[in-house]
């Protein structure tokens, strides 16, 4: 006896923690351990719950059930009724503003009954439900839940769910096969979870066979270890033969249930408020009903064994209960961070983008740097290592501009590579394949930059005060002489005459004075002419390039003050206006709500763990 009420206590214990849970609305994130009525359309469930809480509910066929409903009786010392609408899960943010709004005040338990339709009607108008068959105005079915919260101190902790009933054959005017499809996924959706009782309700008058929802439940609870059956209008049975085959269900001698069968006599259509249960089960004393083992029939029995089914599997599943809720709050703190830092004030906004440019501005050094070590990304993208593309393209620039930045060749001492005003052409396909396209870069400053230089060089006097260029000039000199003497040299050697001569030996001076001597003013002034301007040529190429690369590619693209790689900067984030911030770093409306909602399913878990503290 002691033990026996220690574990109802242990049990009311944690009934009690899944009816916080609930009342929190937990049920949405992990389901619960729970009760729900399912069958046929017409088979009885309204009437069945109506029995075991004592609610009314509305029974005939025109306004059966549109809408699941949540009824939770709770032991509370003080006696009291709350109703509300749970959104269901497609709910628009109106629609759920709309349904939250819905608390109608001034409810007693004493008083429920009476002012119960009311309350169905405002509820049905506030999910948008058809009240009126002949219109076209709103819903057959909704998604949202009707809950009704009864306290008291006598009363059990049940929880019960009425779903609307299936059926197969649309009503002209009033359902569609859609509505056949809608209720039969809502149906599914409460019977699949394994914490949940299947009451399948099915009426004594009618072929058991033909009860669709016994298949429906089979599906979802394969081995029949939760599902219960309860057999309702045994009333109406009136056969013999028929109430010997109802009695043969609930003594197992028929399609077996591992929770078995009740039988319920409900108040029928006949019957008034004044209906009462314990004289109408009187018949279940009668022949052929009293076969019946007494413990299976009748309401009482069944709120019994209903309650330490809801106690039992509460037990059972407690732990892993705690277990799911431990994991879907780390799945969602995951999620949660994956979407980054917050950006909706302002402030965090900023921040955020300050943290990006700190991130940009450090990867830009290191680009510069040849840092490319520091960073994974200089790995995963070849393209970002940007000053050796840089270095690369400058050498390719001297290269190519050294061979073909010319119209004109100048005449080689070696005489090796080109004749005399030989044009020259840039090869256009190589050109495409090693320069960057150049129609983007037209827009930047580093443009203009180029542009000036090319203009400088071509439009000024031609000067220097590079010592190269005078290097330059008395190398091409002493080449040219060199070479004069050397033809000299050879033809002297090629005479048969004088065989013992070899080019090998000291040039006799006489030699030079004839190469010097050997021209016309008007041919030497044309050769100084052309080794002045070949030898000016060389340092302006030079210094060209050298400047193209200091000043446009390097100060006005890469490291000077007005650079791109500085625009995105902490200087420009500071100048942000607070519309600027929110258009550049606010987040999308789908992630904001995203984050809201993992935000509100973080609390909730949260408290569940609370509430399911040992
Ligand atoms: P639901 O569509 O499954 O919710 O079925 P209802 O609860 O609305 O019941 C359909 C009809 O059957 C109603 O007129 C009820 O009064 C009637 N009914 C339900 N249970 C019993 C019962 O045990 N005996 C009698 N005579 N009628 C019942
Ligand atoms: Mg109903």
């Amino acid at each position: 006896m002691g033990k026996s009420k220690s574990v109802r206590l242990a049990s009311d214990n944690l009934l009690r923690k899944i009816d916080d849970l609930r009342e929190k609305n937990i049920g949405q994130h992990i389901p619960l351990p729970q009760l729900v009525v399912v069958g046929d359309q017409s088979s009885g469930k309204s009437s069945l719950l109506e029995s075991l809480t004592k609610i009314p509910f509305p029974r005939d066929l025109e306004l059966c059930t549109r809408y699941a409903t949540q009824i939770t009786s709770r032991r509370d010392l003080e006696p009291r009724v709350n109703v509300s609408i749970i959104p269901g899960p497609n709910a628009s943010v109106e629609h759920r503003k709309y349904l939250n709004a819905f608390h109608p005040e001034g409810l007693t338990t004493e008083g429920f009954r009476l002012q119960f339709p009311g309350i169905l009607k405002e509820a049905n108008a506030r999910m948008g439900i058809r009240m009126d068959p002949s219109s076209k105005d709103g819903n057959v079915f909704s998604e949202d839940v009707l809950k009704i919260e009864i306290c008291g101190p006598s009363e059990d902790y049940l929880t019960v769910i009425d779903v609307p009933g299936i059926f197969r054959t649309p009503t002209e005017g009033i359902t569609t096969k859609k509505d056949i499809e809608l209720v039969q996924s809502m149906v599914k959706d409460y019977i699949k979870d394994s914490r949940t009782i299947i009451l399948a309700v099915l009426p004594s008058n009618v072929d058991i066979a033909t009860q669709e929802i016994l298949t429906l439940a089979q599906d979802y609870d394969k081995a029949g270890e939760r599902t219960l059956g309860v057999l309702t209008k045994p009333d109406l049975v009136k056969e013999h033969s028929a109430i010997v085959a109802v009695s043969n269900l609930v003594l197992g001698k028929k399609k077996p249930l591992t929770l078995g069968y009740y039988v319920v006599r409900n108040r029928g259509s006949d019957d008034d408020d004044t209906f009462d249960h314990a004289a109408n089960e009187e018949m279940f004393r009668q022949e052929p009903w009293s076969r019946v083992p007494k413990d299976r029939v009748g309401v009482q029995a069944l709120k019994t064994r209903l309650s330490e089914l809801l106690a039992q599997i509460t037990r059972n599943e407690f732990p892993k209960l705690r277990r799911d809720v431990k994991k879907q709050l780390v799945d969602c703190r995951r999620e949660l961070e994956s979407l980054g830092p917050a950006r909706q004030t302002e402030q965090e906004q900023r921040v955020f983008l300050n943290t990006l440019t700190h991130q940009f501005q450090d990867l830009v050094g290191a680009a510069l740097n040849a840092r490319y070590h520091n960073h994974e990304a200089f790995e995963e993208q070849e393209e970002l290592r940007l000053i050796t593309h840089v270095v690369n393209l400058t050498e390719m620039f001297n290269y190519d501009f050294e061979k073909k930045g010319q119209l004109r060749y100048f005449e080689s001492p070696a005489a090796e590579s080109s004749s005399d005003d030989k044009e020259c052409t840039l090869d256009e396909s190589k050109k495409e394949s090693t320069w960057p396209d150049m129609s983007a870069m037209k827009k930047l400053a580093a443009m203009d930059q180029a542009m000036f230089l090319v203009s400088i060089e071509r439009n000024k006097r031609p000067y220097t005060l590079n010592g190269y260029f005078n290097e330059n000039l008395q190398r091409l000199r002493v080449k040219k002489l060199e070479e004069k003497a050397r033809q000299e040299v050879k033809f002297l050697c090629d005479d048969p005459k004088k065989p013992y001569l070899s080019p090998n030996l000291v040039v006799d001076l006489d030699v030079v004075k004839r190469a010097k001597a050997n021209k016309s003013s008007v041919e030497y002034a044309k050769e100084e002419i052309h080794d002045i301007l070949s030898s000016y040529y060389e340092v302006a190429r030079k210094r060209f390039v050298d400047n193209v690369y200091h000043q446009a590619v390097d100060h006005c693209l890469l490291t000077g003050p007005m650079s791109p790689l500085t625009v995105f900067s902490q200087e420009w984030v500071i100048t942000l206006e607070a519309e600027q911030l929110e258009a550049i770093a606010g987040e999308l409306p789908v992630t904001k709500g995203k984050r809201a909602a993992l935000e509100k399913k973080i609390h909730d878990l949260e408290t569940a763990l609370g509430i399911l503290k040992p």
